[in-house]
């Protein structure tokens, strides 16, 4: 099937994060769409059962096509651990328990490095973009950032597992980086996960 372009006019969001939410309404702005939340349209948050992004991704953005009958747009992502066979991966979030404290994630993870005394340290981020119809079309953009896996952590900005990941050609820590060095490099290529799929989407939706 070929691929499509979004149309200006209401464009769903199943997010209920507010600050993927900030992120993604500000990358759509100069588009014209209407942006709605998954929130604001009182859709339900359905389970992410699926055991990669794109299947998680996929079930957020189309669950929200379906019901809204408007095209949906999702993310989904995680760090990766290559020792670890990727993982936490898809459970980024679930590593760090009932409290969401990232230190206690952080801190598996290099429990985990040392128990196997692992010497490579070699990490990466991933973001999957899903563009869902309601007719059950589904797009989907995939950004990778790699580095390494450092200990000890270091650095207050950004959130999850930013202060224990380099990425390559960097001696700062996504934690020690503000927000716009961490999307962007100087020339404005996309250096996160995150902007680089955007990038992709953009390109060929927008
Ligand atoms: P989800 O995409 O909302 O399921 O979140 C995945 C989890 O991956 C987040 O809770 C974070 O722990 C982690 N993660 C995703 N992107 C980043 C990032 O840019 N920095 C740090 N951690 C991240």
């Amino acid at each position: 099937m070929e691929n499509r372009r979004l149309e200006p006019g209401r464009l769903v969001v199943a997010s209920h994060n507010k600050g993927k939410l900030k992120e993604i309404n500000q990358l759509l702005e100069p588009f014209g769409f209407e942006v709605v939340s998954a929130g604001d349209l009182d859709l339900p948050e359905p389970v992410e059962d699926g055991d990669t992004f794109e299947a998680n991704a996929a079930i957020k953005a189309l669950a929200s096509a379906k019901v809204s009958g408007y095209p949906a747009l999702a993310d989904d992502s995680g760090f990766c651990v290559e020792a670890l066979d990727n993982d936490p991966g898809v459970y980024s979030a679930r590593w760090a328990g009932p409290g969401k404290d990232f230190s206690v994630a952080m801190q598996k993870v290099e429990d985990k490095l040392q128990e196997l005394g692992a010497e490579n340290r070699n990490a990466y981020f991933v973001a999957v973009l899903c563009v869902a119809w309601p007719d059950g079309h589904t797009q989907f953009y995939r950004g990778e950032v790699h580095g390494k896996a450092i200990w000890p952590p270091r650095g207050l900005e950004g959130f999850g597992y930013d202060p224990m990941f380099v990425p390559d050609g960097f001696e700062k820590t996504f934690g020690e980086m503000d927000q716009a060095s961490k999307q962007r490099n100087p020339d404005g290529s996309a250096l996160s996960h995150r902007a680089r799929a955007f990038d992709l989407f953009k390109a060929e939706c927008l």
